[in-house]
């Protein structure tokens, strides 16, 4: 049994009335990437910005359940604590700081991580090894990029944290095919060099290509679990998500 990165257990989410998640249960092995889908309105952003503890930014909050990384609770943590701690969202719609050029968004994902000026250096070489365009573009706004090379900035923040655990929201969102299959290739790279990884995404196909295991939501609740290979060949999956008929 591989080492547990991340273990949500029988997590229940509300916005006031609205239940969110009921009674989720999601785990991700140290080094895995993990994928959970769902149509629009299941509950998977829910889930990130639990992990995150951003959640609250959306009057959202847990009723039950309990969320631990590498063994210890960070359920009762700070958004920024659980980023010290080592878990980094890459939030859907990217987020960059539109105004702000692409080396102070670089720089701003640095801010929460641990560690000095080598470990910072070091980790911004490492970005623009993975997106050399983030170096090439290094003075320009943010908001001058297009969508792919915001992807790519959203992702290279986030590493400028350091992640041991990388939350990923529909990171091919909006993309073209060939940016998303590039977006995609990097997070294996990323996976590759030690950075586990739990990936929501819309895009099916790539997400099952992508994960080892696979969860499925559905209004809220774990509908399907399984190695990504089965899910992959399933008739409900390969119906309902990969828009085979
Ligand atoms: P999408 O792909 O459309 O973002 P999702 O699977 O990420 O969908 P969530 O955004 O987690 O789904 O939403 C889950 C449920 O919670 C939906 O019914 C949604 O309407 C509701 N919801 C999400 N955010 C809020 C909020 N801030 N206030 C009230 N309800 C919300």
């Amino acid at each position: 049994m591989a080492v547990a990165s991340l273990e949500v257990r029988a997590l229940s989410v509300g916005y006031g009335p609205v239940r969110a998640l009921r009674e989720v249960s999601v785990d991700v092995p140290d080094g895995a990437i993990v994928a959970v889908l769902g149509g629009n309105g299941a509950g998977k952003s829910t889930l990130l910005r639990a992990i995150s503890r951003t959640l609250a930014f959306q009057r959202g909050h847990a009723t039950s359940g309990s969320i631990r990384f590498e063994g210890r609770p960070i359920d009762g943590l700070s958004p920024a604590r659980v980023v010290a701690a080592g878990v980094v969202q890459v939030p859907e719609g990217r987020q960059v700081f539109a105004r702000m050029t692409v080396a102070d968004n670089l720089r701003a994902g640095a801010l929460g991580a641990r560690g000095g000026r080598g470990e910072t250096a070091a980790a911004l070489a490492r970005v623009h090894e993975l997106f050399p365009v983030l170096a090439d573009r290094a003075r320009q706004r943010a908001g001058l990029l297009s969508g792919g090379e915001q992807q790519m900035l959203a992702l290279g923040r986030a590493l400028m944290a350091r992640p041991r655990l990388l939350l990923l929201d529909e990171p091919s969102l909006g993309l073209a095919p060939l940016m998303a299959a590039r977006i995609a290739e990097t997070v294996q790279e990323i996976n590759a060099s030690g950075t586990s990884v739990l990936l929501v995404e819309q895009n099916a196909a790539i997400a099952l290509r992508l994960a080892s295991t696979a969860y499925v939501l559905e209004v809220g609740e774990v509908a399907l679990e399984g190695p990504a290979e089965r899910l992959a060949a399933s008739d409900e999956v390969r119906r309902r998500y990969l828009g085979v008929v």
